[in-house]
């Protein structure tokens, strides 16, 4: 049954897309099995020069790829452009690895030593809805560089821009099977992923209840997973910090794309005797965000992306915790106004992943109070630390148990560098040259020269 897409920001659907079966998802990935008999074989220069037309292709629909992102994900237009730019980065990016992905020559007694990165073959890849554009590139970037070939499910509620993407691959002459976008229903096409022995990997980014499913089917076969999970993290500011530019930059942190990103700093640490400083300063920040029609180029926050997702946020916000709140549109769509809460200890606004436009402000008391609360959370994604004092930086920054923090800063995703959670935030790390490695297999070969 075909399912509607709707624009969360009127709730009004704009198409309909066509759900894949088993037996297709399996034509699917026969296609990809046997291209990669030939796509592994391409040589590196060839490689190289269609992932870079790729990325020259997805730079020329830039504005149509954005347009497609605020209609379907109710993204502001200024960060569906950041977005449709971030897959031509990450694919300019990995275009240099076919040619520059070296093994090694290892020193041993009897003979020459060499190691191989070897492609792993078909990978699977599940993305969720509240990126679907750069999500899905940091997958198959590093996989077809790699000399993988993808089978990718987009989100049930976000298919349209992945679907755009599978196109322009074509048309910058990516062969046939190389790249193909499978829309459907989660479980059924996450099954066929994990039971299909010729999908050699699945990577899977999304909620850790679903994640922890794939990890169990993916470990009865020992298939290849990679997992982007939840997050709770956390935006530590101390006393010494600049308060003015760490409170210009908590909304940011928290209420980018509705808060609906697994890095959101959800919870916002003060040490105690500039917790109403930073309160005051924070105020004015929130309750001025623009929040409304996601196509205006002044937008700073849109919908979020369905009712049932407005509705669970809802539910976690109770009178009584508001500190301020900001404004957003009564409706139609699926609106939630941008909210600092100052839950009382052990709620759950504090331990769960809201996914919504809600931070929750705690005040500690010194360093190592700070670590404590940061670490008091199964998750381990990301998060701050606002001070001028560089050693207290390093120390808290090594102290919390999370992949990727920033210092004065709120920044999360750099293609360069190694992305992923610690505990039930994920496993394994993609972006940057990890992600070579969780796409390929290290091949040893010894060569015996005699005496
Ligand atoms: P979700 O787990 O419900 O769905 C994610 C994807 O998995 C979707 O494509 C969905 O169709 C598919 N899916 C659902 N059930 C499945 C099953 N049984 N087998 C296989 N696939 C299945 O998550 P969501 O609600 O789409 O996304 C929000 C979650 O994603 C949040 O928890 C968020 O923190 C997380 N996330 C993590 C990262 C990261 O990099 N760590 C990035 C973005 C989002």
């Amino acid at each position: 049954m075909s399912t509607p897409i709707l624009n969360p920001a009127t709730g009004e659907a704009i198409t309909v897309v066509e759900p894949l079966g088993p037996a297709e998802v399996d034509a699917a990935i026969a296609l990809a099995a046997r291209t990669f008999e030939t796509w592994r074989h391409t040589g590196p220069s060839q490689r190289a020069a269609l992932l870079r037309r790729f990325a020259a292709a997805v730079d020329a629909d830039l504005e149509n790829l954005a347009a497609l992102e605020v209609a379907n994900a109710g993204h502001t237009l200024s960060d569906a452009r950041w977005e449709a730019g971030n897959v031509r980065d990450v694919l300019a990016y990995y275009a240099g690895a076919p040619e520059r992905h070296t093994g090694a020559q290892i020193p041993v007694d009897g003979g020459v030593d060499i190691t191989f990165h070897e492609p792993l073959g078909v990978t699977g890849i599940i993305v969720p809805w509240n990126f679907p554009m750069p999500i899905a590139a940091w997958g198959f970037a590093p996989a077809l560089a790699a000399g993988n070939t993808v089978v990718l499910k987009p989100a049930e509620l976000t298919p349209l821009t992945a679907l755009r993407l599978a196109e322009l691959a074509l048309e910058a002459g990516l062969p046939e099977g190389v790249l193909q976008v499978l829309p459907g229903k989660g479980p059924v096409i996450g099954e066929r992923f994990i039971a299909h022995p010729a999908v050699r990997k699945v990577v899977f980014t999304g909620s850790t209840e679903v994640g922890r499913q794939i990890m169990a089917g993916c470990s009865a076969q020992l298939k290849r997973v990679t997992l982007e999970l939840g997050g709770k993290s956390a935006n530590i500011i101390f006393d010494d910090a600049d308060l003015e530019a760490a409170a210009a930059a908590a909304p940011g942190g928290a209420f980018d794309n509705a808060g609906q990103d697994c890095c959101a700093r959800s919870r916002v640490l003060v040490q105690a005797n500039v917790y109403e400083r930073f309160l005051e300063l924070l105020e004015p920040q929130v309750t001025g965000l623009a929040a409304g029609d996601p196509r205006q180029a002044d937008t700073a926050m849109g919908p979020l992306i369905s009712a049932a997702q407005r509705d669970r946020v809802a539910g976690y916000v109770t009178a009584d915790d508001v500190v301020f709140q900001g404004r957003a549109p009564d409706g139609p769509g699926f609106w939630f106004p941008p909210t600092v809460l100052a839950p009382a200890p052990g709620s759950p606004a504090l331990r769960e992943e809201i996914f919504g436009p809600v931070l929750a402000v705690v005040p500690f008391r010194d360093e190592a109070d700070a670590i404590r609360i940061a670490n008091d959370s199964a998750y381990g994604l990301s998060g701050s630390i606002w001070t001028s004092d560089l050693g207290r930086a390093l120390r808290t920054a090594r102290g919390v148990e999370a992949g990727n923090l920033s210092v004065n800063s709120h920044s999360s995703v750099r293609y360069w560098t190694p992305f992923g959670g610690f505990k039930h935030s994920g496993l394994g790390r993609e972006l940057g040259p990890d992600a070579l490695d969780a796409f390929t297999e290290t091949k040893n070969v010894f060569i015996a020269t005699g005496r």
